[in-house]
C-alpha cells in the first residue's frame, strides 16, 4: 500500500492524499489551496495527478480546504462515487455552490478592474453542482466493503457536524487518517472516536505546539467581550466560518440567555450560506452530543431566539451599516478572505468603539491573519484602511484538538508509524518532537508529492 501526500503537507490547506493498493487509487480529500493567490491558483488549477485515473474519492469533512476542489476534480475527468457522511453531503453542497459563486465573481472583478479577459474562474456554480451526482452517503460506524479485502468506517472526528475520521482495515492492517480532528466539549458535536493499535496513523496538526483554554470557559469569555462591547456601544463584528464556528456562537449566545444573561444587542447572521447551514444543522441529530440532544428532545431550537436575526437580502445587508445601535454581526467567510464580511470589516475597522471578535484559526497570508498580527493597515477591495477598532481573540472556540489533545489521542491509538499532516511548518516540527520526547520514534512529515509505501 502506498500513500502520496499531495496538499496540507506542512501546510493547513489543499488536504488531498492518495491511497494506492494493489488494484485501486483513493483520493482522501479534496481541498482547496487558500493563502498567496498566484501560488494557490496554479495549485488548484492543476491536479498532480490524472482525476480519471482516480477510483474513489472519500471525504472527511465538508470544511472547503478539504473538500472545495471537487467541482474542479470532476470538470477534469473523475466519474467515481464521493463518499462521506450523510451530514458531510449536505453540508458541502450549499458550500460548493457558495464557492464557485465567489471563483464566479472573483473574475468577474479581475475582468472588469484589470482588463483580463483570459481569465476564466476555476470552477462555476453549474460546475458544483455537477459533481453532486457522485456523492453517496453513509452512516458512522457502517462497514463499508471496497473489495479486495479493503473496507473502510467512518468514525466521528467530533470537529463538524459530519466530520469522520477514516479507518481502513486492509489484510489484517489497520490505516487511519483523522482528518481534521475535534476535541472534547465542543458545543453540538460529540468527542472524537479513537481506534486502538493502529498500524498507519495520518493525524492533523493544526495546533501542534499550541494548548487552547478549556472550551467550557468559553461563554464566560464570551460574556467578557459582550461587557466590553456594551461599555463602548459599538458593533461586534465576528468573521466566522459557515460551518462550525457560527453556530457554535449562535448555540453558546442561546446558552447564555437561557440561562437569563442579557446579551443587550441584537445578534444578525449575515451570510446566506451560514443561513443554509443552520438549517441542515438542525436536520442531522445523528450528529449531536448530549446537550444538543437535551434541548433537541425538549423542543428547544438554539438557532431560533428573540433577538436573533438572519440577513439573506442584500440590501438587508447594507441596512446594517446605517443602524446606529450597538449589535453583533456574524459573518462570513471566516478568515475574511471574502463574501459580506469584508463589508462589515470595511464599515467597522477604523472606529476604536468596534470590536473584532477572532474566534478561527487564520491561515498565513489571509486578511484574517493580519488582524490577529494587529497590522495597522489593512487592505479591503483594494483600498487601505486603518485598523483602530479593538480585537478580540478567543482560542477557546476552535473546533482542532491542541497539542494535548493531540497527543493524548496518539497515546490512546498507539501507532506505529504516524504521518504528520495539516500543519505550518513550525507547529508540526514542535510536535514532532515532543511525539519523539513521548516515545514515539517513527513519526514523519511528509513534504508535497513525497510517497511512501506503507505496508
Ligand atoms: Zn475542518
Amino acid at each position: 500500500m502506498r500513500l502520496t501526500f499531495f496538499g496540507a503537507a506542512k501546510e493547513v490547506t489543499g488536504s488531498k492524499h492518495l491511497l494506492e493498493t494493489d488494484d485501486k487509487r483513493l483520493l482522501i480529500d479534496c481541498g482547496l489551496f487558500q493563502g498567496k493567490r498566484k501560488e494557490s491558483e496554479f495549485q488548484n488549477l492543476n491536479f498532480p495527478f490524472d482525476p480519471e485515473s482516480i477510483d474513489l474519492l472519500i471525504l472527511t469533512h465538508a470544511h472547503i480546504d478539504h473538500s472545495g476542489n471537487i467541482p474542479n476534480f470532476v470538470k477534469k475527468g473523475y466519474k467515481n462515487q464521493i463518499l462521506s457522511t450523510y451530514a458531510t453531503i449536505d453540508l458541502v453542497q450549499p458550500m460548493l455552490i457558495d464557492s464557485g459563486h465567489i471563483h464566479e465573481k472573483d473574475i468577474e472583478y479581475l475582468k472588469k478592474k484589470k482588463n483580463n479577459q483570459d481569465k476564466v474562474p476555476l470552477y462555476t456554480v453549474e460546475d458544483a453542482k455537477n459533481s453532486f451526482k457522485y456523492f453517496k452517503g453513509f452512516n458512522y460506524y457502517s462497514d463499508v466493503n471496497l473489495g479486495n479485502g479493503l473496507t473502510l468506517t467512518f468514525l466521528d472526528a467530533g470537529h463538524i457536524l459530519g466530520s469522520s475520521q477514516l479507518f481502513f482495515e486492509y489484510r489484517g492492517k489497520k490505516i487511519v487518517f483523522t482528518g481534521d480532528l475535534g476535541r472534547k466539549h465542543l458545543p453540538i458535536v460529540r468527542t472524537p472516536d479513537t481506534v486502538k493499535n493502529v498500524d498507519v496513523l495520518i493525524i492533523e496538526s493544526t495546533y501542534g505546539d499550541r494548548v487552547h483554554k478549556d472550551i467550557r470557559l468559553s461563554r464566560e469569555e464570551l460574556k467578557k467581550v459582550l461587557e466590553s462591547v456594551k461599555g463602548k456601544g459599538g458593533n461586534l463584528i465576528v468573521p466566522a466560518f459557515s460551518v462550525g464556528r457560527s453556530q457554535e456562537l449562535i448555540f453558546d449566545l442561546f446558552i447564555l440567555k437561557n440561562e437569563g444573561y442579557d446579551l443587550g444587542m441584537n445578534i444578525y447572521v449575515d451570510s446566506p450560506l451560514t443561513i443554509n447551514v443552520t438549517k441542515i444543522f438542525k436536520e442531522h441529530p445523528e450528529c449531536y452530543d448530549e446537550e444538543m440532544m437535551g434541548l433537541f428532545n425538549q423542543f428547544k431550537d438554539p438557532f431560533n431566539f428573540k433577538g436573533l436575526y438572519y440577513i439573506e437580502d442584500v440590501e438587508e445587508s447594507k441596512k446594517l451599516n446605517s443602524m446606529k445601535e450597538s449589535k453583533i454581526i456574524i459573518s462570513a467567510s471566516g478568515m475574511c478572505e471574502s463574501g459580506r464580511i469584508l463589508h462589515h470589516l470595511k464599515n467597522n475597522v477604523e472606529n476604536p468603539n468596534n470590536t473584532i471578535l477572532i474566534t478561527g484559526f487564520m491561515a498565513a497570508n489571509t486578511l484574517g491573519r493580519k488582524i490577529v498580527e494587529g497590522e495597522k493597515k489593512l487592505k479591503i477591495f483594494d483600498e487601505e484602511y486603518e485598523l483602530n477598532a479593538e480585537v478580540k481573540i478567543m482560542n477557546e472556540y476552535s473546533a482542532h484538538a491542541d497539542r494535548n489533545d493531540l497527543l493524548s489521542y496518539i497515546q490512546k491509538s498507539r501507532p506505529k508509524k504516524i504521518f504528520l499532516v495539516h500543519g505550518e511548518e513550525e507547529q508540526i516540527f514542535k510536535f514532532k518532537e515532543l511525539l519523539n520526547s513521548s516515545g514515539f520514534k517513527n513519526v514523519i512529515v511528509p513534504s508535497k508529492g513525497e510517497s511512501f509505501e506503507i505496508l
